[in-house]
C-alpha cells in the first residue's frame, strides 16, 4: 500500500484511502511521550498489534507507519484465521536512550483509556520487560513476561513461522524443504532475527547476516558460524532466500533489481516499499512469501494469551502457516497475479465477508 500523509493530503484522507477507523495521538508532557495508535479494522474483533519504539525522522513518517503496519495487521489476523481486527501503536523516540518507565506507564494509560478496542504486545525496539511496565496500568497487553502471568516474548514463535515458510518456498522451487547447504542472507538479528538464523544454522543453511548494531551482530555469532556483511551489502548476496527480518520497505524500485536471490521470505513487516514491488519482484522470478502470511506466529501467540495461553495450540497454528502460505501462492499462480496481491485479496474477503450480516 502507498500513503501520501502530506501539506496537501489530510490525515483523515489518508485514513479514508484504506479504510482505516480511528488514529489517536497521545502526548504526555511530564514523560515526554508521544506516540499514535492506528486501528485499521474491528470487523473481526478488537484490534491487536504490538507496539514499535523507533526513532522516526519525522512525524509524518511514524504516522504512515502506523497506518501501514495497523492494515498490516488486520490482513495478518485475518489469514491467520484469528477473530481479531488490526491496529498499531508507535512511540517516537530513541528505543535506548528515551525509553523510561514513566513513559512506559503513560502508553499504558492511552492503550487503557481505549476500553479495548486496542490491544497491543512487543514490536521493534519494546521488550518483554517494557511490556511488563505498560501492563502495570492496563489489562489490553499481551506478551509480557511468563513470571508476570504473560505468554512471553512472541519472537521465537514469529521465528518458527518464517523458517518453516522458508522450507515450504524452497520446497515449491525444488521439490525439497531442506535447508542443508542452501544460502540465506538475514538483515536484522534481532529477536525474531536471532533465534531464526540459529534455526537456519542448526539445519545446515549457510548463513550470512547484517544489522545496524554490533551488540546484536556479537549476540548471534556467539555459538554458531555465520558470515557478516555490511547492512548496505545484505541484500545484494548471491543466496537462495533473501530474509528480511528488520525495517519495512527493503524491497523498492532501488533494491528489487540488485537482489541476487530466488525468493524473499522474512518477519518484517511492510517489506514491500509499494505494491508496485510485489509485481517487480515477480518479474524477475523472485519468489515473494507475502510478509504478513509467513510472520503471523507472534500474533498466534499473543491473540492466544485472551484466551488463556496454550503452548499446543500456538504450536498447531503457527505449523499451519506454511498451509496458507501455499494457499496464497496457488491463488496468485491460479489468478496470474504476485503473491501480495493474492495476499490482500484473501484477508480482504474474509473482513468483508464478516462485515456484510
Ligand atoms: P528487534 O528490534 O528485536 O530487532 C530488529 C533488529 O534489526 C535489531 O537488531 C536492529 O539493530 C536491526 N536493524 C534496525 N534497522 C536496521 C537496518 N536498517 N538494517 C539492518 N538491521 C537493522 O525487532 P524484531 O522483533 O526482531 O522484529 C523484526 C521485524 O519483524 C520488524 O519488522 C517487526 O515488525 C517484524 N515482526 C516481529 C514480530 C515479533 O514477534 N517480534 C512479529 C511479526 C513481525
Amino acid at each position: 500500500m502507498t500513503l501520501t500523509v502530506d501539506h496537501g493530503h489530510t490525515v483523515l484522507e489518508a485514513m479514508a484511502e484504506h479504510d482505516h477507523e480511528e488514529v489517536v495521538h497521545i502526548h504526555d508532557a511530564a514523560s515526554g511521550l508521544r506516540a499514535i495508535i492506528a486501528i485499521h479494522s474491528t470487523a473481526l474483533g478488537p484490534a491487536l498489534g504490538g507496539t514499535r519504539f523507533h526513532g522516526y525522522e519525522t512525524e509524518l513518517e511514524a504516522l504512515e507507519d502506523a497506518l501501514r503496519l495497523s492494515e498490516g495487521m488486520t490482513f495478518k489476523a485475518a489469514l491467520a484465521g484469528l477473530d481479531l481486527g488490526g491496529g498499531k501503536g508507535v512511540i517516537l523516540g530513541n528505543p535506548d536512550t528515551g525509553k523510561t518507565p514513566e513513559l512506559l506507564v503513560a502508553y499504558g494509560r492511552a492503550v487503557e483509556s481505549l476500553g479495548g478496542r486496542f490491544n497491543t504486545g512487543e514490536d521493534m525496539g519494546m521488550g518483554e520487560a517494557d511490556i511488563d511496565i505498560v501492563a502495570s496500568v492496563t489489562t489490553h497487553v499481551c506478551g509480557g513476561s511468563k513470571a508476570r502471568g504473560g505468554s512471553g516474548d512472541p519472537s521465537p514463535w514469529t521465528a518458527h513461522g518464517v523458517m518453516l515458510s522458508i522450507c515450504e518456498v524452497l520446497g515449491r522451487l525444488d521439490g525439497s524443504g531442506d535447508l542443508s547447504g542452501r544460502r540465506m542472507a538475514v538483515c536484522g538479528v534481532g529477536k525474531v532475527g536471532r533465534p531464526l538464523v540459529r534455526s537456519l544454522v542448526a539445519a545446515g543453511a549457510e548463513v550470512t547476516v547484517a544489522d545496524v548494531s554490533d551488540a546484536a551482530l556479537s549476540a548471534v555469532q556467539a555459538g554458531v558460524d555465520v558470515t557478516v556483511v555490511d547492512v548496505a551489502d545484505i541484500h545484494r548476496q548471491h543466496c537462495d532466500v533473501f530474509v528480511p527480518c528488520a525495517m519495512g520497505g527493503v524491497l523498492d524500485a532501488q533494491t528489487v533489481p540488485e537482489l541476487r536471490c530466488r525468493a524473499v521470505v522474512g518477519s518484517a513487516n511492510n517489506q514491500l516499499g509499494t505494491p508496485d514491488d510485489g509485481v517487480r519482484l515477480a518479474e524477475r522470478g523472485i519468489l515473494y512469501a507475502p510478509d504478513y502470511v509467513v510472520n503471523a506466529g507472534g500474533l498466534i501467540s499473543v491473540a492466544d494469551e485472551l484466551v488463556g495461553w496454550d503452548e499446543a495450540r500456538v504450536r498447531a497454528r503457527t505449523e499451519a502457516i506454511p498451509t496458507t502460505l501455499r494457499a496464497v501462492l496457488d491463488e496468485a499462480e491460479a489468478t496470474g497475479t504476485c503473491p501480495s496481491e493474492a495476499a490482500d485479496r484473501l484477508a480482504r474477503t474474509r473482513v468483508s465477508r464478516r462485515r456484510s450480516p
